[in-house]
């Protein structure tokens, strides 16, 4: 069993990003298992100098470890995804792919009818590109078809991407690779057999089946976990006031008590303070979660 934590450098961790990253731990060492780190450090612009280091502090403050990461290494190294473009390019190529000079705003216009999702690609360029003279992205063809795929917690998912987001992008124009191909040609190569991930990226997953089946490949198992929310029900996140882990480990927090409010947010019975290893048995005898949102000094 191999799996993974794939977080983006782009700010701190919160909470909730804290526990999805525990749970994938936990799947990992529950099944003696590797866990493996991977920084998905592509989009630039995004990127913030010290989170990579940060989010290792956070974790290894919690009391996980990891086989493989950006920081040790290990055989399918490197684990920065900056540091793999040809990978990315690799695999491109053997994609049904076209070249689009749609702006975002051109997407956004051509999808008029109110029920459509305002991101949907309509395919406007599928037959050649409308402005020759722009830097373009390029979009995999995407059939139209429902595709069925199970999730180990969220159960049967069934997605037309065709209807829902149309063709996607797998390059951007600015020339950076996007996460759903660099996921898949990772979660490949660094021969993941589990994808443990928030629940905000099933939608993702049914994108990224595309890719697996374009390029012939069987998928890893998908275990899409329940994002954290706070005591008004909104989900947790930095701009609502959350606070990040480094904060909480800065301000001396005690990360066994930190632990303790994780597992009982997943609706788990532990009654004091506990080490990331107490929560193993916890992990392996309820895989069913029942999250209950976190307590209000923890939300915000
Ligand atoms: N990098 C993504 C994020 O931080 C997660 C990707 C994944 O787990 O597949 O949201």
């Amino acid at each position: 069993m191999r799996g993974r934590f794939a977080p983006s450098p782009t700010g701190e961790m919160h909470l909730g990003n804290a526990r999805t990253a525990l749970l994938a731990w936990l799947q990992a060492r529950a099944n003696n298992g590797h866990f493996i780190l991977r920084l998905e450090d592509l989009d630039t612009t995004r990127v913030r100098v010290g989170a990579a280091d940060t989010i290792l502090r956070d974790l290894a403050w919690l009391g996980l470890d990891w086989d493989e990461a950006w920081d040790i290494g290990g055989q399918f190294a490197p684990y920065k995804q900056s540091e793999r473009l040809e990978l990315y390019e690799h695999y491109a190529a053997k994609l049904e792919t076209y070249p689009c000079t749609c702006t975002r705003k051109e997407v956004q216009a051509a999808v008029s009818a109110p029920h459509e999702p305002e991101t949907r690609y309509l395919g406007t360029c599928r037959n050649g590109v409308t402005h020759p003279e722009r830097s373009a992205a390029l979009r995999i063809r995407v059939p139209d078809q429902q595709i069925l795929w199970h999730d180990h917690i969220v159960g049967d998912v069934l997605e037309n991407v065709q209807q829902t987001t149309g063709d996607f992008v797998i390059r951007r124009n600015d020339g950076a690779w996007a996460y759903q191909l660099a996921c898949v040609t990772d979660d490949l190569e660094m021969q993941m057999t589990d994808v443990l991930r928030g629940a905000d990226l099933i939608s993702s997953t049914s994108q990224q089946l595309i890719l697996y089946k374009a390029l012939n490949r069987t998928a890893p198992e998908f275990w899409h976990v329940p994002l954290m929310h706070d005591y008004n029900g909104l989900r947790l996140a930095k701009r609502n006031g959350a606070p990040s882990v480094k904060n909480l480990r800065e301000s001396n927090s005690n990360p066994h008590a930190i632990l303790q409010d994780l597992a009982k947010s997943l609706g788990w019975n532990v009654t004091q303070p506990c080490q990331a290893t107490d929560l193993l048995e916890w992990f392996t005898n309820s895989l069913v979660l029942h999250p209950s949102p976190i307590a209000p000094e923890l939300a915000r």
